[in-house]
């Protein structure tokens, strides 16, 4: 029997009539359905959001760090179970799974006790001015399917650290394990503080539109967020937006080839490239080109591509048959326009589970669809650069501007070609490292606003200036 998975609305965990059939990417079987919500059930979401506001906002910084601390709890204390239930949704390897279930764990934790302390402005003899933060209200959480738990996480632990509410909606694609956590959570947060439905993407913009909504935080395609970014226009929400990226890695002539090969192979087909930070363009200096090409194509013969569940898989299925179909497509593109492959590109659109093979694509042109596109998939174009500057121009030659990597034994001449990248996080020597303590967000059209760190609280909440004049005469 198919199990039916339960919304968590005002401490109550509901069903729906309608539901959602929920699939496993490997076996293309479905394997839950969940409440397929519509206006009524995010109605009653929005109202217990709004009733719980009024209590929450007026906890201390105390009693939410104890909230949240015990929502980290949950999901450590159940990583088993979750990350095995998160392979069967989302695809990935057991392992990243697993790192995913203890990231959002160590995010909680680590964000529970940020603070907005007061900033005195003025403290003189005329006048004290001070400025609090104070929190906007009840938030929309909207999430994608890539990493469904860390940016819940990243959107539900903030909002009740600063004091707000939240109704939260999971990718239909990949709702189930938020709402096992829903379920963990249920008495441990109070009642109407989290709330989390479930429903196709049209739900997204009756959320966005809804006016018993003070904020948006979303993660997703740049094309979504536009539409947020205009649904949100009619009341002048506050928004945050994570969105799309096509990042550039930049490897400079000295770094070693056989040690980067590996973490660069990673960089890329990590979660099978479905990673908004992963790095989706590779320059490498003309010097090393041909050795490193070579390294990175010969690591990749060594990975095997399967079911996430399986031992020794390091690279599952795309999570859905649309992402499929596009990552399908975009191969095709490449081989119709006749450029070279160093290993894979052989898709099979037919056979069972969302399967493509690891795929590198020897020095297209900067203009092949699959080095101006997001790919998303498991497929990264190796480009040959001369200089450091027309490195630069190709990296930065992109409406996307979320992060990047540059590559050499000299740091200081790597600092100095990250300050000229046009994205809001680049890495010297690593990859995807992000600190919760950090702001994270995309230039361009790779973003608005930030998440993680103080940065990322203070978008959850107004700044007020309360000012007492001192030597008023009244
Ligand atoms: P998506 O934009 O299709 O969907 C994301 C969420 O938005 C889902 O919950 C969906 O149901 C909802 N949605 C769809 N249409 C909507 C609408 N009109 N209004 C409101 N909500 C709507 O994205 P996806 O395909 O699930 O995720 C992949 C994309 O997410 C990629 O572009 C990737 O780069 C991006 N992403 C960005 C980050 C980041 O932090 N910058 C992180 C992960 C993924």
């Amino acid at each position: 029997m198919t199990a039916t998975y339960a919304n968590l609305i005002g401490g109550e965990m509901v069903t729906t009539d309608a539901t959602l059939d929920v699939v496993n990417p490997a076996t293309e079987q479905v394997i839950a359905r969940v409440p397929a919500c519509g206006k009524g059930e995010l109605d009653r979401a929005v109202d217990a959001a709004r009733v719980a506001f009024k209590s929450w906002r007026k906890t201390t910084p105390e009693e939410r760090q104890k909230v949240v601390l015990g929502i980290a709890a949950a999901i450590k204390d159940n990583a088993d179970e979750l990350f095995r239930l998160l392979t069967s949704e989302q695809g990935k390897p057991h392992a990243q799974a697993q790192q995913e279930i203890y990231g959002a764990a160590g995010l909680a934790k680590a964000q529970a006790g940020l603070t907005l302390d007061d900033v005195i402005n003025q403290d003189d003899d005329t006048r004290l001015s001070r400025t609090r933060r104070v929190p906007v209200g009840v938030v929309g959480g909207i999430v994608p399917w890539n990493f469904p738990i860390m940016m819940a996480i990243q959107k539900i632990v903030p909002a009740l650290v600063a004091g707000c509410t939240i109704v939260l909606k999971p990718s239909p694609f990949t709702p189930l394990t938020t709402l096992r956590i829903a379920e963990l959570i249920k008495d441990v947060v109070p009642a109407g503080t989290v709330n989390i439905i479930t429903g196709e993407d049209s739900l997204g913009p009756l959320i966005t539109e809804h006016p018993g909504i003070d904020k948006i935080t979303f993660t997703g395609s740049t094309a979504t967020g536009k539409k947020i970014m205009e649904g949100a226009a009619r009341d002048l929400k506050r928004i945050t937006l994570e969105l799309g990226g096509n990042d550039a890695s930049i490897v400079l002539p000295d770094a070693d080839v056989e040690k980067v090969a590996e973490q660069l192979f990673w960089s890329s087909f990590s979660n099978a490239g479905q990673v908004c930070i992963a790095a989706k363009r590779i320059y490498i200096h003309e010097d090393i080109y041909d050795d490193l090409s070579r390294a990175i194509a010969d690591y990749a013969k060594g990975v095997t591509v399967g079911d996430g569940s399986q031992q020794g898989t390091g690279v599952g299925p795309i999570q859905n048959r649309k992402q499929f179909e596009r990552v399908c497509d975009l191969i095709q593109d490449a081989k119709d326009n006749g450029y070279s492959f160093l290993t894979g590109g052989d898709t099979d659109p037919s056979g069972t589970g969302y399967y493509v093979p690891i795929t590198i694509l020897d020095n297209p042109p900067e203009d092949a669809r699959i080095v101006a596109e997001e790919q998303f998939g498991p497929v990264m174009p190796l480009m040959k650069f001369s200089s450091v500057d027309e490195a630069i121009a190709r990296a930065n030659a992109s409406q996307y501007g979320l992060a990047g990597a540059i590559w050499s034994k000299d740091t200081d001449a790597a600092v100095e070609i990250a300050e000229q990248l046009e994205t809001g996080t680049v890495w010297i020597n690593e990859f995807m490292h992000l600190s919760p303590l950090a702001p994270f967000g995309g230039h361009k059209q790779s973003g608005f606003g930030a998440e993680y760190g103080i940065d990322g609280l203070k978008e959850f909440t107004y700044p007020q200036v309360i000012t007492v004049k001192r030597d008023a005469v009244v």
